[in-house]
Order: C-alpha cells, then structure tokens, then sequence
C-alpha cells in the first residue's frame, strides 16, 4: 500500500513556555530540538526551561489559584466544558501534531485527541458532583468532611500519550479545584502547548494551567522540588517515579505515580479466539508497543498453544511499521535510543535462544533514518527471561504455556509490575477467580481496554505505582479532606 498524498500542516506553536495564558520565552532562552521520529529529522524547538521558568510559571498559578477555587463548582465545570468542545472542534489539528511528535500513526493520534477533549468533557461534569460526607458521631455533636483542592499541583507528563495523559491528569486536577503547572516530555509535548493555548482562548481563567517545557533533569526536578506545589502526579518510568517520590517525601508533597508495566494476556483453552486474537495483537501493537498498558506477555493455556500461536502468526506476518502519515499498524519508536533498547531485547532474546514465531515488516516507504522496528511474536519464553521481566515499550509480544489455573496465575503475579492484566475464558466463575487473583489495578475480561476508558479508574500495585487516575475516583487523590467537628450540645 503506497502512503496517501499527505503532508504535514506548517506548525503554529512558538518555541516558549504556556504561562499566565501566553506564550513566554525561557529564562535563558535556551531551546531543544524536536526530532520527527518518522524520518529522524529536526522538524522544530521547544524551550529549554529552567529552575526560573518553573517558578515565574507556579507564581502565576497562585495569582490564580483563590480565583479558581472560590469559583462555584458549576462555574468550575462550565469552563472546563467550554474547554472539551474547544478541543474537540480542533482534534484534527492536534492530532496532526501528536502523530509528528510521537511518530504516531494518523488514526491513533485521531483517537487520542478525541480522548483528551472526552477528559475535559467527563471533569467538566464532576465539581459539583464532589461531596463530603456527615459522620454520626456522639451525642451533641456533628462532624462533616470536605474535599479540598490541594492547591497548586504538578504534572510530569511522558512522551508517549501526551493528550490522553495530559487530560486526564489537568481535567482532574482542575475540576477538583486546584491549578497546575505541566512539565512534559522533551521528546513530546508540542500538542500540550497548543491545548493551553486553545483552552486559553476558551476563556480559562488566566495562570489556571501552566506549561514548563524542558528536561526531565531541570525543569521537572524544578517542579518537583518547588514548595509552591502541593500535590504531584507523575506518569513515566518506574526509576524515575521513584526519585521523584523521594524528592516529593522530603517536602511532604504527596505524589501520585502511574508507572509502568508488564501487562500479561491470559488465553484459556476455551476462549473465543476470534473475538481474543485482534484485541491481543492490538494491545502490543498500538502505539508500537509504547504504551504502559500494554499486553506484552501471552500466557496461553498448552492444549490450545499452537494453534493460538499458529493464528496469531498469521496476524503478525502481516503488520506493518511505516511512517507516521502513512497510517499503518504501526508507526516509528519515539527515538534512536528507544529503538537501540527495543534491539537489545531482541538480541538478548536471541542469545537465550528464544525464537520467534513471526515478524512484521518495515514499509518500503519508512525513511532509513527513522526508528522503526518490526512487530515481533517470541515463544517459549523463559518465564526470567529479560523480555518477559523487563518493560521493552517496543513491539515485542513474549508468549509461554502454562497448564493450569493456578500456573496461570503464578505466572501471571510473577512480575515486579502490576498495572493490566486480560482474561480470556467463557468460564464465568473462573473469569472471577482470576480477577481476585491477580495482582493489577485492572482486569479486562474478555476484552482488552489497555488502559480503558475515560470513566474507568486506573492505576498500578508493586512497581507499576499507586494512586488512581481517571474516572472519578482520581478526584479523591486531586484533593485532601478535611473533617469539621461541631459541639453544638
Ligand atoms: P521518564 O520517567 O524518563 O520521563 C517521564 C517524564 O519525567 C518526562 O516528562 C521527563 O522529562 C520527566 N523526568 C525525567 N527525569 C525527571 C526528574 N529527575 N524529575 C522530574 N521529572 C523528570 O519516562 P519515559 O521514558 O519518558 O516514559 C516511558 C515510561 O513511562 C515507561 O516506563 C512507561 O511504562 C511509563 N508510562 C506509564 C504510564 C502510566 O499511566 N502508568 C503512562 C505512560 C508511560
């Protein structure tokens, strides 16, 4: 299939910070590269912010920050709502955007703008929705709880959904009451600077979202040790989740992480096929594997292994990795280190003498000096094998057998991660069973959401983090609450 004839669009957003509702230069007006990863080239800059910038960006959310919280809740929701249709009547644009900073194929950028707007739109519904509750208490008494914002709350954004993570994350934060400051990633974040723009011009209070770009090591150690902020929520890797933890503790700062993961399948020997292997391949596919939900071990019950494996084969035989506008299966990795990683896994997995069942290919239309790498199905993989411990955020799909219930579920909780897991059984006790039984913040039953929808609480156990954001539960973590106790006799 030849790429259809399309170009990028000239890109609007300025080489500054968000702060205050206008773009502003850096302190030191320094700047970063932004790297297409479909073909490897320099497409435009970001500012490089410093300690400064991150500063200057916090005072302006605390001029806000009174303003915003005194607001009445339907007020709050009224605004964010003028937001989500804001960002609805320009997801094509932002997904243009999305799909050349993160190498994103065209129809899964198109999802995630669509996404970010359905975030503003489900928070703008929730500030006057969040209660406290009266407490009976001893004779003569009352007590009530109140949920309070925080105040001003940080966001450390990762490169690999940057609408979906930044909505969800803002949405919640703002409808609860508080106001934010965003650091996102260096790799990834020119689609986050044109949403505040759009929300700006949405007539968001003024200093109510702010963005500090920049790197991890500056800009976000800045926000992270700023005493002005209140509350963090942290998506990236688990190393630096936990640096950041520590950082936060020695403030007091309470932090919410969503880390990664090493999501595991599980196929039984009676499950639908048909309806398991589309969304198997799917959940490692989407966003070329760089995604922390991703379903990245397939544990498949042994009487129906091969023939699972031979189907699923077939599928992955006929994936395609292309450039970003070609809409294909699959789009680059988001950086030439990223696909050195990928390929690494891939040769220590070859070293094992783990073999594979099937690969995908590279368009011929894929620029050499892009970062792809072809979808991959491993068998037999040793269950301490690297590929099967290890977050790849690659392509890379590791299946193994197992023969029982209770071997599924040993191999299943054999991981330091614990963010998704999949079950696919016709068996409506077992289906239970197993969602007691493993160790992850989600369970999908017959499906696979990675992730799942904007109403769905999500979160990790063990390494893959605590916390929950999404739905409505995020909001109890994007505020404190406060007990009210009244002798009246
Ligand atoms: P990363 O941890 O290197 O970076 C994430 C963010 O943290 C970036 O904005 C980066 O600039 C910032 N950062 C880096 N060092 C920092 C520091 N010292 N202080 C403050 N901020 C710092 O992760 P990554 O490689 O960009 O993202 C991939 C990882 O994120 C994977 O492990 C993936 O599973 C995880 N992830 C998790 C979720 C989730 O919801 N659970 C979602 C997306 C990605």
């Amino acid at each position: 299939m030849n790429a259809p004839d399309l170009r990028w669009p000239a890109l609007t957003v300025p080489p500054r910070h968000f702060i205050g509702n206008r773009f502003v230069a850096s302190r030191d007006e320094r700047t970063l590269p932004m790297i297409d990863p479909s073909d490897g080239t320099a497409f435009a800059s970001i500012a490089r912010g410093v300690a400064a910038d991150v500063d200057a960006a916090v005072q302006a959310a605390e001029q806000a920050r009174e303003r915003w919280g005194a607001l009445a809740p339907a007020e709050r929701g009224r605004s964010l709502a003028r937001i989500a249709a804001a960002i609805a009547r320009h997801a094509e644009e932002l997904a243009f955007i999305e799909a050349r900073d993160c190498g994103k194929p065209l129809t899964q950028a198109r999802a995630d703008a669509a996404a970010c707007a359905r975030y503003f739109e489900f928070y703008a519904g929730a500030p006057d929705k969040l209660h406290g509750t009266t407490i009976p208490y001893v004779s003569g008494y009352s007590v009530l709880t109140w949920r309070e914002p925080h105040g001003i709350t940080g966001h450390v954004i990762p490169w690999n959904y940057p609408l979906q993570i930044f909505g969800r994350s803002v949405g919640g934060a703002l409808a609860a009451g508080n106001v934010c400051v965003v650091k996102p990633a260096e790799d990834a974040c020119l689609s986050l600077l044109r949403v505040a723009e759009i929300a700006a011009e949405a007539g968001l209070l003024e200093g109510a979202m702010n963005i500090v770009t920049g790197l991890g090591a500056e800009a976000g150690a800045a926000l992270v040790e700023h005493p002005g902020v209140r509350h963090l929520s942290f998506t990236g890797s688990p190393a630096t989740g936990a640096s950041v933890a520590a950082s936060a503790a020695a403030r007091h700062c309470p932090v919410t992480l969503e880390l990664g993961g090493k999501s595991p399948q599980i196929v039984f020997a009676d499950a639908d096929l048909d309806a398991a292997l589309p969304a198997i391949v799917n959940a490692i596919v989407q966003n070329a594997g760089q995604t922390c939900s991703a379903g990245s071990r397939l544990l498949i019950e042994r009487s129906v292994y091969e023939r699972t494996l031979d189907a699923l084969g077939d599928r992955f035989s006929r994936l395609v990795a292309g450039p970003a506008l070609a809409d294909r299966d699959c789009g680059p990795l988001i950086r030439a280190s990223q696909l050195a990683r990928v390929r690494d896994f891939l040769d220590d997995a070859d070293r094992r003498g783990i073999r594979s069942v099937a690969t995908g290919r590279i368009a011929d239309d894929a620029p050499t000096a892009g970062f792809y790498v072809a979808p991959t199905l491993l068998r037999d993989v040793p269950i301490d094998a690297r590929v099967a411990c290890d977050e790849v955020f690659g392509p890379v799909l590791a299946a193994m057998p197992f023969d029982d219930e209770a071997q599924a579920i040993a191999l299943a909780n054999a991981s330091d991660y614990g963010l998704v897991a999949g079950v696919w059984t016709r068996d409506g006790a077992r289906q239970l069973r197993m969602a007691r039984a493993l160790q992850s913040g989600q369970v999908f039953i017959n499906n696979y959401g990675a992730g799942g929808g904007v109403e769905l609480p999500f979160g990790g156990v063990k390494h893959s983090g605590h916390g929950r954001e999404k739905g409505f539960e995020a909001l109890y973590g994007f505020t404190t609450l406060k007990t009210v106790v009244l002798r009246h006799g």
